[in-house]
């Protein structure tokens, strides 16, 4: 694969927009036409033509194309955000009566939909923890239509054995989408591992700037085709032509951002563990994580995002230790510049009473392109909040 032909040139038709080497922001809702026969080969193959933006419009075109070749798969859709794009993707895979077996603790949009949304729709989740993919072949029913897998998750990190379900799956035509955030399409080449349908918030590291919110459905022409002409026509959650723009110039240095937050986190996450104010770290790329053979195995490199319980069972040092952070900033998602604290503690209310999904001691951090020595340095400081 030739990433620099990929995000340098596929898909710009430059010739076509006065050699400008920023493409245009085609910012237009219609596109007119002056012969019929022009307009009637348009809705024949709206995929591909420019009849209306809710469909496709050049500048989302050229992210289609650049977004589809990185993942090595034949199309791509872009959406709104990546929610619309799994809620998009899952919708399309199943109908009433189906069953679906996601993996545990998903992204958490992803269980409110199959819990809450399709369950009205009489469409049923099993939720199974991934460990093993027995965990899921024993779930199946004569039902079964969907595997959702989400590997790693992102805050407790536990891996899916990707080959294995796409291979039982595909024998037993159950579809499998994966949600591929964490890994990005150059870290973890699903589509190559036999997965149906690939799905992305493009909020993360495709844009990595933190400055707009996007999804993205990767797969076959076939399966995306469906999609398209059904659930991404009919519920509308499109990028705008504006956002399109930004996601590509985000997209253009993904690799160099990749590789800077992947050695940088490593960095991090070796001096976390050493630390006597950190009890444990949660990181899928930790030589003692229980699935780190089947990660490697997997995955290109290790990504950004990692947990760490602090050593402590009290709520006031953990808040004092965020607050103390002056490079990490408080907040949700991640993928952008910028790196990022999440303690679990400001899912619930300050009394905490040990029976929450996550302890009042963790944290997620995810690390941004700050360099490596800055961001040790904030955390030892803030760290003495702890021991
Ligand atoms: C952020 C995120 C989503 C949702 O994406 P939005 O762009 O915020 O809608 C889905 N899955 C994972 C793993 C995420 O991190």
């Amino acid at each position: 694969m030739d990433v620099s032909y990929i995000l340098n040139l596929l898909g710009e038709d430059r010739e076509e927009y006065f050699g400008a080497v920023a493409p245009p922001i085609m910012q237009t809702s219609n596109f007119a036409f002056s012969k019929v026969s022009a307009l009637r080969a348009a809705f024949d193959n709206e995929k591909q033509a420019h009849l209306y933006t809710r469909g496709n419009n050049p500048t989302v075109e050229i992210l289609r194309k650049k977004i589809a070749a990185l993942a090595g798969a034949e199309d791509a859709l872009i959406l709104g955000s990546g929610a619309a794009a799994m809620a998009t993707a899952v919708i399309a895979s199943v109908q009433q009566g189906d069953h679906i077996i996601c993996v545990r603790k998903p992204y958490s949009w992803t269980e409110k939909l199959c819990r809450i949304i399709l369950k009205r729709f009489g469409v049923e989740t099993t939720f199974v923890d991934g460990l093993t993919t027995e965990s899921y072949t024993d779930a199946v029913k004569a039902n079964t239509k969907l595997f959702i897998l989400e590997s790693p998750n992102t805050f407790t990190f536990e891996i899916q054995d990707i080959r294995a379900l796409a291979s039982f799956a595909k024998g037993k035509g159950i579809t499998t989408i994966i949600d591929n955030t964490y890994a990005s399409p150059l870290g973890q080449r699903c589509i190559e591992m036999g997965i149906d349908i690939e799905v992305h918030s493009a909020s993360k590291y495709l844009n990595g700037h933190s400055d707009i919110v996007a999804g993205v459905i990767i797969g076959s022409h076939e399966r995306l085709g469906a999609i398209y002409k059904s659930e991404f026509m009919n519920l509308g959650a499109i990028i705008s032509p504006n956002d399109a723009w930004l996601m590509l110039r985000g997209l253009r240095t993904l690799p160099i951002r990749l590789r800077q937050i992947g050695e940088t986190t490593e960095k991090v996450a070796a001096f976390l563990k050493a630390h006597p104010a950190v009890r444990s770290i949660l990181y899928a790329w930790d030589a003692d994580s229980p699935q780190i053979a089947l990660a490697r195995q997997q995955m290109n490199w290790g990504g950004g995002l990692f947990s760490i319980h602090l050593a402590t069972d009290d709520i006031s040092p953990v808040e004092k230790f965020c607050e103390a952070l002056k490079y990490f900033k408080m907040a949700v998602s991640w993928g952008g510049h910028e790196s990022l604290i999440m303690p679990a503690c400001a899912f619930y209310p300050i009394s905490y009473e040990g029976t929450r999904t996550y302890p009042a001691d963790m944290v997620r951090l995810y690390i941004g392109l700050e360099d490596a020595e800055v961001l040790i340095n904030d955390l030892k400081q803030a760290l003495s909040c702890i021991v």
